[in-house]
């Protein structure tokens, strides 16, 4: 079958390879990219096994023992370390990871797998994952009663999926990015945009940077909560307003990855239109154009590439 194979930065290579082997084959549909993907193409990722490695971790498709739609999850948690044993499979220590979604098949355990609900297309299925994380991030924070009033920091594909979620969810919501695209795609998605946001009762980061993780804090309102969404590079350290932080008594949150529950209500989600997929899609395309897309970066509108391999 065909794959997308990295075999070093930026060195990416569409092949013939063996079947992939494990409990249940998976003929993908549909795999969308992400920030990740280009975080791994780019330089490598802590998950990634091995150089030559298949990648890809948003990936929707057929079983082909059953014939049944599923997403293939990405993750696997152990179940029995603390984090499991306490209810946070999120962060479990020893994930089994699933990726190889750049490909004709991908292999998973059966625990990994999500059945789609009737309808649902293919690319909309793989975008489940990325919206599960976020579904968690919203599920870190105080809810619309307590913090009716969000602001959103970066306008990417997570802090547009957070916008749309928190919209869904009836808050007032504000986002904030330099790309007048992303703005209006917020807007779209019945945000309000600001240059600068202020003040708010839950603040999401959304970007992944030190800078703006302060941004973040600072745009807080006494008493109030900063979700980090945002992964910073490796080794990186933030420099936070002690006052603020001790002062106003903010809660500074991490929010990462998500559960099989979180899954499932993402798909749900999805199934009943609570958000917009289609506007944060490009393509499709082949898996030959997937470098190309990779390096097309951060720039112009948020989006995520529907791969059909
Ligand atoms: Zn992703
Ligand atoms: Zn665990």
């Amino acid at each position: 079958m065909r794959a997308a194979l990295l075999h070093g930065p930026e060195d990416l290579r569409v092949e013939q390879v063996a079947e992939p082997v494990g409990e249940v084959l998976v003929r993908v549909e549909a795999a969308t990219t992400c920030g990740t993907d280009v975080k791994m193409w780019r330089r490598g990722h802590p998950i990634l096994p091995p150089y030559p490695a298949a990648f890809g971790h948003e990936t929707a498709g057929v079983r082909e023992d059953t014939g049944e739609r599923v997403l293939v999850g990405d993750s696997v948690p152990c179940g029995t370390c603390r984090p499991c044993e306490a209810g946070r499979p999120q962060i479990c220590r020893e994930p089994h990871w699933v990726l190889g979604g750049f490909a004709e098949r991908i292999a998973a355990p059966q625990a990994a797998l999500h059945a789609v609900p009737g309808g649902l297309e293919p690319a909309a299925a793989a975008m489940a994952e990325p919206l599960a994380a976020a579904v968690h991030a919203v599920a870190r924070a105080p809810g619309w009663p307590i913090a009716p009033d969000a602001g959103v920091l970066g306008g990417g594909p997570m802090g547009q999926m957070l916008a749309a979620l928190l919209v869904a969810g009836g808050r007032t919501v504000t986002l904030t990015d330099p790309h007048a695209e992303r703005r209006a795609q917020a807007e779209a998605a019945g945000a309000m945009t600001a240059a600068r946001l202020a003040d708010h009762d839950v603040v999401f980061e959304a970007v992944g940077r030190p800078g703006a993780w302060r941004a973040a804090v600072e745009a807080c309102a006494p008493g109030g909560c900063v979700v980090l969404v945002g992964g910073c590079r490796a080794g990186t350290d933030a420099a936070l307003p002690t006052r603020q932080l001790h002062y106003d008594e903010l809660d500074v949150r991490g929010a990462f990855h998500h559960s099989r529950e979180e899954v499932d209500e993402a798909l749900a989600l999805l199934a009943a239109g609570a958000v917009d997929w289609r506007a944060l899609a490009a393509g499709p395309i082949g898996l030959e154009d997937l470098p190309a897309a990779l390096a097309a970066g951060n720039d112009g509108p948020a989006r995520k590439w529907i791969v059909v391999p």
